[in-house]
């Protein structure tokens, strides 16, 4: 890719060749290999990853820490225009963007137009606003007056204190494949707003719209080495970024396994590190719930985005006076609405899950579901013409698409709460329905959990709505709703969830060092 004033991003991920974003230039991997990757929707060879390795990191580390003193002083008009540029060159590209995005990750192009795209855009303009509005410096309400005064004469009578946000350092952000662009610009947003430069490490598994990002980037003036992009493998790429002794500050979104390791480097290193992390989300469904409002967005709780969404609900518990209705009233949405097949046809609600691994990942757990004796169906409609066949543990084989990594929609009914299939992120379009009696019995079995991101209620009783939200232990509960979000709201995890909070003012604390600057009058 050559330097350029327009954005072109193809419509084909077989026109795009990936390679590394070092200051401003594009450049091969110094290992000149490649990973290969492949088209969930079809099992097909995709474009290649480079598979970069600690050299590749230390250049672009290098190059943003030499991009910092500017960057960082640069004005904040300044620094607000190139964002509101690139949320336009987003915008713009939002079409194509969503097309490679479906064919790099599998979800449906209408979800990626409509969510994924212009949300990324929206990121870049909330904090381009941020840094103008002036939360770089934040005036502390109140002028104290001096409490040290009975102690030491020294101390003037007025004593003003003022915080202050500056910028840290080099960031290095480590993104998952399941909104492979949403999450980089979710985190370079704000991480370059406030004046940090970046190296980020996309996921090996969908790196292609974080690579056209770059070009996103350099046509709306992000100055070379602000925003470098490494692509490759964790260990041979994320880990040396991780690692790398002028990383001031590691953000990073994935799984619980890996965000232990880096979070366990990162404090024997004395990094700060944010840990946005997996979930097994409890949804409680109350006998006074408007049932049918409550199956429908249950329903897409489970199963949006190939139910690889962070806050899925993947655990529904429902009060035993409606727990009849309840699953009859899923098994049918399901049945009616809820088509599974090419990403790029309209008319489907999910496609193929990421990769065969993950797909076999899942297989395993609707296996082990089967084998403890649980009610395992697969709910495909069968007058769905698209749909080959089903296998036993799940796979869809879909015509014309045979090579594909296609999973069932799921439900899982009469298992125990203390299986590994209630209790382990699974992460794919597998939700376990559960019966409770008490309004207590639901609260201990929504947390009886390792971990803690969203949960939802479903409850036509206000107080009672209020007094369960209150006591889930997840860093986003939601009343009689599911996944509506607010920028400017904290996003994150509780356990094994994370431990940190991003979005608005939370992302501008944690990418920037907060001073107390005191003065006297
Ligand atoms: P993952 O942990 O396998 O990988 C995430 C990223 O970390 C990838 O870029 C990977 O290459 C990198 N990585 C892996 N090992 C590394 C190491 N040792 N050092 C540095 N980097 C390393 O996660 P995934 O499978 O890509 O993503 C799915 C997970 O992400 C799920 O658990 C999901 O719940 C979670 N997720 C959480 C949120 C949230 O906001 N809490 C949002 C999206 C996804």
């Amino acid at each position: 890719m050559t330097k350029s004033s327009i954005v072109s991003i193809p419509s084909n991920t077989k026109d795009v060749k990936i390679m590394n974003y070092i200051n401003g230039e594009w450049v091969h991997p110094t290992t000149g290999t490649y990973i290969d990757n492949y088209n969930p929707a079809t099992g097909q060879k995709s474009t290649p990853i480079p598979d970069s390795s600690s050299v590749d990191i230390d250049n672009a580390v290098q190059a943003a820490k030499a991009a910092f003193p500017q960057w960082s002083a640069t004005p904040v008009a300044e620094r607000a225009a190139i964002l509101n540029r690139i949320a336009d060159l987003i915008d713009t590209n939002c079409a194509n963007l969503a097309v490679l995005e479906s064919q790099d990750q599998g979800k449906p192009v209408i979800f990626a137009a409509a969510a994924d795209i212009p949300m990324c855009a929206q990121f870049f303009r909330q904090f381009a606003q941020y840094i103008v509005k002036g939360i770089s410096e934040i005036k502390s309400q109140t002028n104290t007056q001096a409490t040290l005064k009975n102690i030491t004469e020294m101390v003037p009578s007025v004593l003003k204190s003022t915080t202050q946000h500056v910028a840290s350092g080099v960031a290095a952000l480590i993104t998952p494949w399941n909104f492979p662009m949403l999450v980089v610009c979710e985190k370079l947003a704000p991480c370059i707003a406030v004046g940090n430069t970046c190296v980020v490490k996309p996921t090996e598994l969908t790196s292609i719209t974080p690579y056209l990002l770059t070009q996103i980037l350099q046509v709306a003036g992000v100055p070379p080495g602000v925003a470098n992009f490494v692509f490759g493998t964790g260990i041979n790429a994320g880990e040396p970024l991780v690692k790398h002794k002028d990383v001031r500050l590691i953000s990073f979104t994935g799984g619980s396994l890996t965000g232990s390791r880096i979070g366990g480097i990162a404090g024997s290193l004395l990094k700060r590190v944010s840990l946005e992390l997996g979930g097994k989300n409890p949804s409680i469904v109350f006998n006074d719930c408007n049932i049918e409002h409550a199956v429908a967005t249950n329903v897409r709780a489970a199963y949006q985005n190939q139910g690889e969404v962070c806050i899925c609900s993947s655990r529904q518990y429902v009060e035993r006076g409606i727990y009849d209705q309840f699953v009859k009233g899923f098994r049918q949405k399901v049945l009616e609405e809820v088509r599974v097949g090419d990403p790029s046809n309209q008319q489907t609600f999910y496609g193929p899950v990421v990769s065969k691994q993950h797909m076999e990942k899942i297989m395993n757990y609707i296996r082990l579901a089967q084998e403890e004796g649980a009610k395992v169906e697969f709910l495909v409609n069968p007058n769905d013409t698209m749909v080959k066949s089903v296998s036993s543990d799940g796979r869809l084989t879909i015509k014309g698409l045979e090579g594909g990594y296609y999973i069932a929609p799921t439900l899982i009914t009469g298992i125990k709460q203390s299986s590994r299939v209630v209790q382990e992120e699974i992460f794919g379009p597998v939700v376990c329905v559960l019966p409770f009696s008490t309004e207590e019995e639901a609260i201990i079995l929504a947390n009886d959990t390792q971990y803690g991101l969203g949960a939802t209620v479903w409850t036509e009783d206000g107080d009672k709505l209020m007094r369960v939200m209150k006591q889930l232990n997840a860093g986003s509960v939601w009343g009689n709703s599911w996944g509506v979000s607010d920028e400017c709201m904290p996003f994150g995890g509780m356990g094994c969830s994370g431990t940190s909070r991003e979005h608005g003012k939370w992302s501008v604390e944690f990418f920037t060092e907060t001073k107390a600057l005191y003065t006297h009058n």
